[in-house]
């Protein structure tokens, strides 16, 4: 499967594995060969992905990046994270492209010879699943909410593309492995003797958000519920069932969580995009009160969010982009 996906694909990956001893940081080199017929083009960036021990037997795969995916970081720009049972391993989102799955497959292996058996894809964005593909000879399933299988069918495609067109061709043609095992409430299973609670967030930051809790060592896997230094994107969710639900997340006492985008963090975190969030609700409520449109009260609502700057990168421009959606949701509030 995986060398078909490689014949259709123009671009091809190696992974390299590297120990630095001196620095005690293991790399992974990621080479891109760019095949033209007749001529064989190489181009090599460094892959700093490596797997962070956040709790017995939980790990984070933490990308550098704050940015959208672009050429630079080979649109590696969202977090995983895995579990490892002894039946296997659960791994939480797979990254942009078949060839960053492969990337996450080869870190999983510095830990342990485990396959890769369940994985849970959190949302629709194709930052968290379209690695799925590099795990098509171990998976026997892959969790996601009926919402977001749906978007998936609907427009994986279209991901494919977008991320294509980003990155300058980097993340390539990933086949498609869409999610199979549906998720509609919040479930408690056992997978390799581990206990796994799925949670939804009700739509916070995308529909049909799905989170991971594990109560044996307290690690919440957030996806992007949880953005922890970059500032979230709210141009697809519910900002008001948001700050609830992070009041509820809070409520757990998580001493991990590993969010979406961002380094790893714990309750503060939680904390302090809850104090983001109701600030950015805040603000566009008093303009709506004035009688502002979006466009007027742009410069104000980001005035106010200026103690948050320095924590999240990427504010304004997410905040230019995604005003609007906030606009539409505290506007019909107004009218409850
Ligand atoms: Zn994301």
């Amino acid at each position: 499967m995986a060398w078909l996906q490689r014949a259709r694909n123009p671009l091809f990956f190696e992974s390299v594995f590297i120990y630095d001893c001196r620095m005690k940081r293991l790399f992974a080199l990621v080479t891109m060969l760019s095949i033209i017929p007749g001529l064989a083009v190489a181009a090599a960036f460094d892959y700093p992905m490596r797997a962070e021990a956040v709790a017995d037997n939980v790990y984070a795969i933490i990308t550098p990046t704050r940015e959208l995916p672009n050429a630079g970081n080979g649109g590696w720009n969202s977090n995983s994270a895995f579990v490892v049972t002894d039946a296997g391993v659960l791994l939480f989102d797979s990254g942009s492209s078949a060839g960053i799955g492969e990337a996450i497959k080869n870190t999983i292996a510095t830990v342990t010879r485990q396959p890769v058996r369940w994985i849970v894809n959190s949302h629709a964005h194709g930052d968290h699943w379209l690695g799925n593909t590099a795990f098509a000879d171990s998976v026997e399933g892959i969790f996601a909410t009926a919402e977001v299988i749906d978007a998936i069918e609907r427009d994986g495609a279209g991901w494919v593309g977008r991320f294509d067109r980003m990155t300058g061709g980097v993340t390539g043609d990933s086949v498609i492995l869409a999610p199979d095992r549906s998720v509609d409430r919040e479930t408690e299973l056992s997978l390799g003797g581990e206990t796994v609670v799925f949670m939804l967030s009700g739509g916070s930051h995308s529909p049909g958000d799905l989170m991971l809790w594990l109560p044996r060592v307290k690690v919440l896997v957030s996806g992007d519920v949880v953005y922890s230094d970059r500032m979230p994107s709210t141009n697809a969710g519910d900002l008001r069932q948001w700050i609830g639900m992070l009041d509820r997340l809070q409520q757990l006492q998580p001493r991990v969580v590993i969010p979406g985008h961002g380094a790893v963090t714990d309750i503060s975190g939680l904390d302090r995009l809850h104090s983001l969030l109701s600030q950015l609700w805040a603000a566009v409520e008093e303009g709506v009160d004035e009688g502002l449109s979006d466009f007027e009260m742009l410069p104000r609502v980001s005035e106010s969010l200026a103690p948050f700057r320095s924590h999240y990168p990427g504010l304004d421009e997410k905040l230019r982009r995604d005003l609007s959606h906030v606009f539409l949701q505290v506007e019909a509030a107004a009218f409850e």
